[in-house]
């Protein structure tokens, strides 16, 4: 890398120590390099001046030339907002400020001709500017950069304080630009620009900063997105290739008596073809002498869980230890339990341990797994802790939920001289782009079939005042022999208040649905865990017609009678837990509901959610929308991954560069797997950098 590139920012002329610290906090921008790379999120045309009269609602910038009178504060003994009017040859219009009122005083002299920029809002039926920008006419010159779009950077008010909004920002970064364009690299080799009609780097950063028209923006993003993505691919890629050629793994050659006892004697059901495809997939892994590391996606009932067992007893044929780890206690206990329940005919020892595993427990465990005896181990990330040692671990199975880091998986990895086989498991299915990106060093498994038999949920959304409606829902339901799961959200935020909401619901439930005739339970995280398990045996077993719960239930019992789930404040639940919660019914074969309960109040997004809901059933299509609708920032677990801090990528977007790039990264390994032609001299030297000045991920997963 450039040297020149790697100066700390502190050094540019205007930045300083202090602005330095802060640019590091807020943004995380140290060197010259970070700061090229901090990106413009919108562009402002100001190439254009408009008239007063021009003024329409069509446009959304505006920017006029004119005088500035009526300089008015308006507030009894405090000034509340200052009113001023604006007026060109074609007429005037109305300006307010409601901060930075003392400013605003004194800016403006009679008769002098100033620049204004903004939105235009209507108030009591006439057009007005809130907080316009504000220039001086000087020489007729009058934008700062001199140019016609102008990028707006995001700053915060801290950053503002300092000195550094949007427009301080621009001015730096043109200084930078102006003292390191000869020295931007060239990442990317002449026969890939050529082909996909990419811009250089240079116009490349030079157009995202300060754009010659807004054609060129596009261009410049383009090419931008498509380094960032490409890099990102070769990166992954690589890794793949370097697991499946450099790591041994563990040979399971055998599928032995575990399996076939399994499989012969104990199976509840007759496999899916999918569930049948999946598990030869992960065997052909597993005996391929090279170390597994694969994703199992599959929607929400696709039954992942028989798989995660099934390559489990291919691992104890082979004479190793397995571990399954879950992202919560509930989750894992709910494995311990579905799994050995599956076992309970056959001769494998099973342990669970969490975080609340009582102290001699835990030894047992420990010493049990020492010597080789304990074959399966399931537990929460108690599982990773450096005190528990496996005799032979070979496989383990990450029930990730989202949940678990690049870094934690990391740490399995250490367990071990050679490195155990390693399945992921998705509790609901993600979008395509993220599997590629975050799992892209993962081989991917699907599962895209449900057992059969299950009839497709019906989900309804109605408001709160329709409740009458629902109550009399349930009591049919109820007549019928069905039985009803209340779910009530659970915020961290408030855990007084959500269980404030959920005791008085479950009341109400009692007055709406009386005794001797209607039995009502309740389950949530501050009761006992004996009262819990009591409260949910009686649901299970069908003593109890409701059952009053938090969302511990979106990962715990399996209830086949229960045919209705009704979600309250669904809006304040995301896509991925709704659909997950709605995933406890529809196990049966009754037709089952899923009734989505509102006030009327929604905001857009959570509108957008219940219709989504409604619409469909298939994880696959909730997770493209749920990418969508949040944006891959909020999309849970990634932000704890690491992977996904882009410089100017936006998955959610960017979907078609992703695969774009991924086939490219493809085809350049296959021809040149070490990047030795003179041609990809480029590639080998940005990889190297990056690999140098980023994280390793490489032995990883
Ligand atoms: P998920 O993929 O959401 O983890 P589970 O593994 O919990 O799904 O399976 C959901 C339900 O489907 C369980 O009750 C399980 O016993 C059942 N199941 C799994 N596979 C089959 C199958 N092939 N046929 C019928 N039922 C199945
Ligand atoms: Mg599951």
């Amino acid at each position: 890398m450039n040297n020149l590139l790697e100066t700390n920012i502190t050094y540019l002329k205007g930045v300083g120590p202090k602005r330095a610290d802060l640019l590091k906090k807020e943004l995380d921008i140290v060197t010259y390099e970070d700061m090229l790379n901090y990106f413009p999120f919108r562009y402002v045309d100001k190439s254009k001046f408009y008239k007063v009269r021009d003024i329409t609602t069509d446009t959304t910038w505006f920017q006029l030339k004119g005088k500035v009178s009526n300089v008015t504060p308006v507030g009894d003994k405090r000034t509340k907002y200052i009113t001023a009017t604006f007026t060109d040859d074609t007429g005037s219009i109305g300006l307010v400020w409601f901060r930075g009122l003392q400013w605003v005083k004194n800016r403006f002299q009679p008769g002098k001709e100033y620049l204004i920029f903004g939105k235009p809002s209507v108030f009591k039926g006439r057009f007005n500017f809130v907080h316009p920008e504000v220039e001086d006419v000087i020489d007729g010159e009058p934008l700062i950069q001199g140019n016609r779009l102008e990028g707006i950077y995001r700053t915060s008010e801290k950053m503002k304080n300092m000195g550094l909004g949007t427009r301080s920002i621009a001015r730096l970064m043109k200084l930078l630009l102006a003292q390191v364009i000869e020295v931007i690299p060239e990442p990317l080799p002449d026969y890939l620009t050529k082909h996909y009609k990419l811009l250089s780097a240079k116009q490349a950063y030079m157009n995202i900063h300060f754009p010659e028209s807004p054609e060129i923006i596009k261009e410049a993003e383009r090419r931008l997105k498509f380094e960032e993505l490409l890099f990102l691919q070769l990166q992954m890629l690589k890794q793949k290739i370097n697991i499946q050629q450099k790591i041994r793994g563990r040979v399971f050659s055998v599928v032995g008596s575990f399996f076939n006892d399994f499989y012969h004697h104990h199976l509840p059901f007759t496999l899916t073809d999918a569930q049948k495809r999946v598990i030869k997939e992960i065997r052909l892994d597993m005996k391929s002498g090279k170390q597994m590391n694969r994703l199992l996606q599959g929607d929400v009932g696709s039954g992942k869980t028989l798989v995660a067992l099934m390559s489990v007893l291919i691992a104890l044929d082979n004479g190793f230890q397995a571990a399954m780890m879950a992202p919560t206690e509930i989750l894992a206990t709910q494995h311990f339990h579905s799994i050995t329940t599956m076992l309970q005919d056959m001769d494998v020892e099973v342990g669970l341990l969490t975080g609340s595993t009582k102290k001699a427990q835990r030894k047992i465990i420990h010493k049990r797994l020492k010597e080789g005896k304990m074959q399966l181990l399931i537990g929460t990330h108690a599982l990773i802790e450096d005190t528990v040692e496996f005799q032979n671990l070979g496989l383990v199975i990450i029930d990730e939920q989202h949940r678990f880091g690049v870094a934690q998986r990391a740490r399995l990895w250490k367990k071990n001289s050679l490195p155990p086989h390693v399945l992921v498991m998705t509790a609901t299915p993600i979008p395509r782009t993220l599997a590629m990106t975050v799992y892209g060093n993962l081989d991917v498994s699907v599962i895209d079939e449900l057992p059969p038999g299950r009839k497709p949920v019906k989900t309804l959304h109605f408001f709160d005042n329709n409740r009458l409606k629902v109550i009399g829902f349930m009591r049919d339901q109820i007549k019928k022999g069905r039985q009803i799961y209340v779910v009530y959200p659970l915020i961290n935020e408030s855990e007084t208040l959500d269980l404030k909401n959920l005791m008085d619901g479950y009341e109400q439930m009692q007055r709406d649905f009386p005794l001797p005739e209607y039995q009502v339970s309740v389950v949530h995280g501050r009761l006992k865990p004996e009262d819990k398990e009591y409260e949910m045996k009686r649901f299970v077993e069908g003593k109890t017609d409701i059952m009053v719960s938090t969302t511990v239930i979106e990962v715990g019992v399996d209830v086949p009678n229960a045919s209705v789930m009704i979600i309250e404040n669904a809006e304040r639940f995301g896509l991925s837990q709704l659909h997950q919660l709605r995933g406890r019914v529809g196990r049966g074969t009754d037709q089952s509901y899923c009734i989505l309960m509102s006030g009327h109040k929604l905001s857009n997004e959570g509108r957008k959610r219940l219709e989504i809901m409604v619409k469909t059933n298939d994880g696959f299509e909730i997770a493209e929308a749920d990418l969508k609708l949040r944006g891959p920032g909020d999309m849970q677990g990634t932000r704890q991954s690491g992977m996904l801090e882009f410089k100017i990528v936006n998955l959610a977007k960017d979907g078609l560069l992703v695969t774009e790039t991924r086939t490219i990264a493809q085809k350049i390994l296959d021809k040149d797997t070490n990047l030795e032609l003179p041609e990809n001299n480029r590639l080998k030297r940005k990889l190297l950098d990056l690999t140098k000045h980023k994280a390793n991920w490489g032995r990883i997963s």
